[in-house]
């Protein structure tokens, strides 16, 4: 890569490097960190980085852990300049490959991807913390000097990004840098789609996301927020209106819904108003959610994702005394990553397997009282391999919870689909597309991220949004 030192592997002596110990990540302890929002993990220093980076054994080329990324960094290879002191550079590198590795490196599911592949582990040594120093050395970057996008020459193209959040976020990033015009309109009232509008502070602080999208200010790109597409402004519109071609980032914004009785009492949230209204300051607040939240003693959340961890720990952060889990299948059925759910159990927070709610019960002043649930049991696995479950006949009991967060996943919202002539969709309303490229059966409109996926993560909505951009380039004859 030009510009870069040279790597040289040849002196690596893998049975020395076995031999260096981890220090571990420097994270807050739970009985402290539970007091605020402030992120878990205490700011990394240049020692701590180098040290941990000297631990990479530089596996053969294309190393396990790259394999193992879906952005493809060249994780090796960055290992070796932070451990030369080189931060600057493997920044560099990773932006190479990815559009988000501040917010990448802090929130990923490492233990499934690159830590996860890590040979390390195998071995039974910790792996290399590979996504820590990602968001290190971004981090370092952003205070040494800055992150500036290079923009291309002004191409006289015009591209509508709908949808703001990790998949629009990269395809706005790689355009501009094509040198087209674009533009993202979001629903919300700030961009950043689940980064600001979900996932809460401890993991990810809203001040990484708001940099981010100063870089993409500077670069040229527009926001027009509060503007949800669809009913009145149609993808027809914007082609009208001189747009050359859309990409949809939609994400899937709509909490899918238990269907059971008292599901609406008070005291009973969805996951994606809780997290919201607990985590996102007034001024960038939706309208309908200026309300505070009011959250009792005894709060149970349903659902053994991502989402369910998260809403978990804000729990505990809002005084909660008990803070449950409920979950119809066991821990090794769970979607949401280890090291979340790892932290809300050292907060504070319990997890009741093979436990599904029946019945929400309200009290007398009608809020949230008591919540009715049954036992259940593991059966064979289904056609992905997860194993099914079914419901202990006669096993009913009752939790007492004031509060109760319905955390049991997302479904798209319909609008795009049903007003733009052309477009594909399946039965659950997620968008067909070319999977190499985003595009869609209607001609100059591109798309990807969780609206095609399904509820899935950030590296890939934000790898989706990468190749679309190629592809929307492409499709502008440049
Ligand atoms: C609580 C929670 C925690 C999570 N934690 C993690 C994690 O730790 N690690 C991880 O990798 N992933 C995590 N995820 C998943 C991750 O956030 C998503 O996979 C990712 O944000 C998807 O990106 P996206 O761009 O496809 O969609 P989104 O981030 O959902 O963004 C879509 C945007 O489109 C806008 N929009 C939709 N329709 C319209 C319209 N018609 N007009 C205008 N705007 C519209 C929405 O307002 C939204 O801003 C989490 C998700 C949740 C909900």
């Amino acid at each position: 890569m030009p510009g870069m030192p040279p790597r040289d592997f040849t002196a690596v002596d893998r049975k020395v490097r076995m031999q260096i110990e981890s220090r571990g990540l420097p994270v807050r302890p739970p009985e402290e960190r539970v007091r605020d929002f402030d992120e878990a993990i205490i700011r990394l220093d240049e020692d701590w980085a180098v040290h941990e980076a000297s631990r990479c054994l530089h596996c053969a080329d294309p190393a396990p852990c790259q394999k193992a990324c879906p952005a493809g960094n060249d994780i090796s290879y960055a290992m070796w300049l932070i451990e030369n002191g080189q931060f600057l550079e493997a920044a560099s590198l990773y932006r190479q490959t990815s559009s988000l590795p501040e917010v990448c490196g802090r929130i990923c599911p490492q233990e499934k991807l690159c830590e996860g592949a890590c040979v390390r582990g195998r071995k039974n040594s910790p792996p290399v913390p590979t996504g820590a120093l990602e968001a290190f050395c971004t981090h370092y970057e952003r205070r040494q000097k800055g992150v500036h996008i290079p923009v291309g020459k002004f191409t006289g193209k015009k591209v509508a990004i709908i949808g703001a959040g990790p998949a629009g976020i990269a395809c706005a990033e790689q355009l501009v840098r094509s040198g087209h015009w674009v533009t993202l309109f979001d629903a919300r009232p700030a961009p950043g789609g689940l980064l600001i509008y979900g996932i809460p502070n401890f993991k990810l602080p809203k001040k990484v996301v708001f940099d981010i999208w100063d870089d993409l200010l500077r670069a040229g790109v527009t926001f027009v927020g509060n503007t949800y597409i669809g009913p009145r402004i149609t993808v027809d519109k914007l082609f009208e209106g001189g747009y050359d071609a859309v990409f949809l980032g939609l994400g899937t914004t709509l909490d899918a819904s238990p269907d059971l009785p008292g599901e609406n009492l008070p005291g009973v949230y969805k996951a994606t108003d809780f997290l919201i209204r607990a985590n996102v300051d007034m001024d960038l607040l939706p309208h309908e959610m200026l309300a505070r939240l009011e959250v009792r003693e005894k709060v149970v959340v349903i659902g053994g994702g991502d989402t369910a961890s998260d809403c978990l720990r804000t729990a505990l952060r809002l005084n909660a005394r008990e803070v449950t889990c409920l979950y119809r299948r066991s821990e090794a059925e769970m979607p949401g990553g280890y090291k979340d759910r790892k932290m809300a159990v050292e907060e504070g927070a319990q997890i009741h397997f093979l436990t599904q709610p029946v019945r929400f019960i309200p009290g007398a002043d009608g809020r949230l009282a008591q919540v009715e649930c049954v036992r259940t049991e593991l059966g064979e696995p289904d056609e992905n391999g997860r194993r099914n479950f079914s419901i202990v006949e006669g096993s009913d009991f009752i939790i007492d919870a004031d509060t109760a967060v319905l955390a049991i996943g997302y479904k798209p919202d319909l609008i795009i689909g049903t007003t733009t002539p052309g477009i594909e969709t399946h039965a659950d309303g997620l968008l067909k597309a070319d999977q190499h490229t985003g595009a869609t059966k209607r001609k100059g409109v591109f798309t990807g991220g969780d609206v095609v996926t399904g509820p899935h993560l950030v590296v890939t909505a934000m790898v989706a949004g990468r190749k679309a951009a190629m592809a929307i380039d492409r499709y502008l004859g440049w």
